[in-house]
C-alpha cells in the first residue's frame, strides 16, 4: 500500500480529532474523557518534539558552523540571516499596523463586550503582565546579558533559553574551526553522527504525528471558549488573519524572486511543518521537521539549514510580532485611545524587539505582548480583552513564524550558492 503523503496524514489526524472532539463533547463526560485520556497523548508528543529540539540546535549549529571552515563565510552567512529576518519582521509588524488602522476591529467592541471580557479574564491577564514584568524590570543592555550562559547545562535546561545554546554552539563552532584540522576532527566526526542519531529520532517521533494532532486537537476542542466570545471578537482575529494571509504572499513573492522556486514547490515541501506548527503552536517543537522538509523537500544545504533554521525559530518570528502590533493597537482602540503616530512608529521597533524575545513556545507571544503595551502607554489590563482568542491564533500565527525561517533559509541557500 503506496504511503500516505506526510501533510494528508496530519490533516487526517487533526480532521478526527476535531470531529472525535465535537461528537465527544455532546456527552456530559466528553470533555472530561477527553482531558484524562486523550490529552496526554497530545502533550506527549509535543513533549518529545521538545526534548529534540535542544540536542538538535546544539548538534546541528555545531556541525553546521564547523562545516564552514572559516570565519568569513560564517560572518557573511551569518549577516545576511540575522539581516533578513530584522527586515522582514519589520515589515510584518508594518503590514499588521496598516491593516489594523483600515479596518479599526476595536470600534467593534461596545462597553458591554468590554466590561464581560475584562471581568471574565483579568485573573489569567495579570498572571501574564506579572510575567512580562519580571521580564522587563532590567538594564538596556540586559537582552545582551541573556545571550550569554553561565553554565550550558541550565541553559540546555531551561526551555526558554534557545539563544544561549545557540550563542554556546556557535561559540564552540568557531573555535574548532580555529583549531588545526587534525585535532578536531574527532570532535567533528562526534557531532556530525551525533546529528544523524538525532535526525533519526525524528523520523521516529513522526510516525506518531498523526495520533500527536488527533489528541493536541481533540483537547483544543473540548477546551474552547464559548462560539460568543468567538463572535464578539471576531473582527479582531479576522484581521491578525488577513495580515497573516499577506505576510504569506510576501514570503512566496521573495521565495520567488530571491530563490527562485515556485509558489506551490514552497508549499508542498513546507506544507508539513506549517500543519505541525498549527497544532502545536511552538517554533521549537515544530524545528525538527522544519529542518527535515527544508533539507529534503526544499533543496537547501543542510550547510545553511542547520544555521539558518535554529536562529530563526528562535528570533524570527513575523506572525508574532505582527500579531503584537494588531493587538496593541486593538486594545487601544477598544479602550477609546488615539495613537499618535509617533507611538504606532515606536510600536514597530517594541514589536520587533517582542517578537525576538518571545520564546518558541505557546503562548509567548501574548506575555511579551504587555511589553509592546506598556512601552506605548496603553492598559495592560486590555490583555483580558484578547485572551479567550488567543489560543486560535497563536496556532496561526506560529504557522506563519515558521513558514518565514523556511523561506528565509532558501534564500540565504540561493545567496550563497547552497540551494539544489
Ligand atoms: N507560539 C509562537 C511560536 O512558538 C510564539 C507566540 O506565542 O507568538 O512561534
Amino acid at each position: 500500500m503506496k504511503k500516505l503523503a506526510l501533510h494528508w496524514q496530519i490533516i487526517l489526524g487533526m480532521v478526527f480529532g476535531v470531529i472525535f472532539a465535537y461528537v465527544l463533547i455532546q456527552f456530559d463526560w466528553g470533555k472530561l474523557f477527553i482531558s484524562n485520556w486523550i490529552k496526554p497523548f497530545g502533550t506527549i508528543f509535543i513533549n518529545s518534539l521538545k526534548l529534540i529540539a535542544v540536542p538538535l540546535i546544539l548538534a546541528s549549529l555545531i556541525k553546521g558552523v564547523s562545516d564552514l571552515k572559516d570565519i568569513s563565510k560564517l560572518s557573511k552567512m551569518g549577516g545576511r540571516t540575522i539581516g533578513i529576518y530584522i527586515l522582514t519582521t519589520v515589515l510584518a509588524v508594518s503590514i499588521g499596523l496598516v491593516i489594523v488602522n483600515l479596518i479599526k476591529p476595536g470600534n467593534f467592541i461596545t462597553e458591554e463586550i468590554r466590561t464581560e471580557l475584562l471581568g471574565n479574564y483579568t485573573a489569567e491577564a495579570n498572571l501574564k503582565i506579572a510575567d512580562a514584568e519580571k521580564q522587563n524590570q532590567s538594564s538596556p543592555l540586559q537582552a545582551l546579558e541573556d545571550i550569554v550562559p553561565s553554565n550550558i547545562i541550565s541553559a540546555a535546561a531551561d526551555n526558554g533559553n534557545m539563544l544561549q545554546v545557540i550563542f554556546f554552539a556557535i561559540f564552540f563552532g568557531i573555535a574548532m574551526i580555529l583549531i588545526p584540522e587534525e585535532k578536531s576532527r574527532p570532535v567533528k566526526a562526534f557531532f556530525d553522527s551525533f546529528n544523524d542519531v538525532i535526525l533519526k529520532m525524528i523520523d521516529l517521533i513522526m510516525l506518531a504525528a498523526p495520533f500527536g494532532v488527533f489528541a493536541l486537537l481533540a483537547a483544543l476542542v473540548a477546551e474552547a471558549p464559548s462560539l460568543d466570545l468567538f463572535k464578539a471578537l471576531g473582527m479582531y482575529g479576522l484581521t491578525v488573519l488577513i495580515g497573516l494571509a499577506l505576510v504569506m504572499m510576501v514570503y512566496l513573492l521573495l521565495v520567488k524572486v530571491f530563490a527562485k522556486k515556485s509558489p506551490s514547490f514552497f508549499i508542498k515541501g513546507i506544507s508539513p511543518a506549517q500543519l505541525l506548527a498549527f497544532s502545536t503552536s511552538s517554533s521549537a517543537a515544530t524545528l525538527p521537521l522544519t529542518m527535515e522538509r527544508t533539507v529534503e523537500n526544499l533543496g537547501v544545504d543542510d550547510e545553511v539549514a542547520s544555521f539558518v533554521l535554529p536562529i530563526g525559530a528562535t528570533i524570527n518570528m513575523d506572525g508574532t510580532s505582527l500579531y503584537q502590533a494588531v493587538a496593541a493597537v486593538f486594545i487601544a482602540q477598544a479602550f477609546g485611545m488615539e495613537l499618535s503616530l509617533g507611538v504606532q512608529l515606536g510600536i514597530i521597533v517594541t514589536a520587533t524587539l517582542a517578537s525576538i524575545g518571545s520564546a518558541a513556545v505557546p503562548g509567548a507571544g501574548m506575555v511579551m505582548l504587555v511589553i509592546v503595551l506598556a512601552q506605548a502607554g496603553i492598559p495592560e489590563a486590555g490583555l483580558a480583552l484578547i485572551f479567550a482568542i488567543d489560543r486560535p491564533l497563536d496556532m496561526c500565527r506560529t504557522t506563519i513564524n515558521v513558514t518565514g525561517d523556511a523561506a528565509v533559509s532558501m534564500i540565504v541557500a540561493k545567496s550563497v550558492n547552497k540551494l539544489a
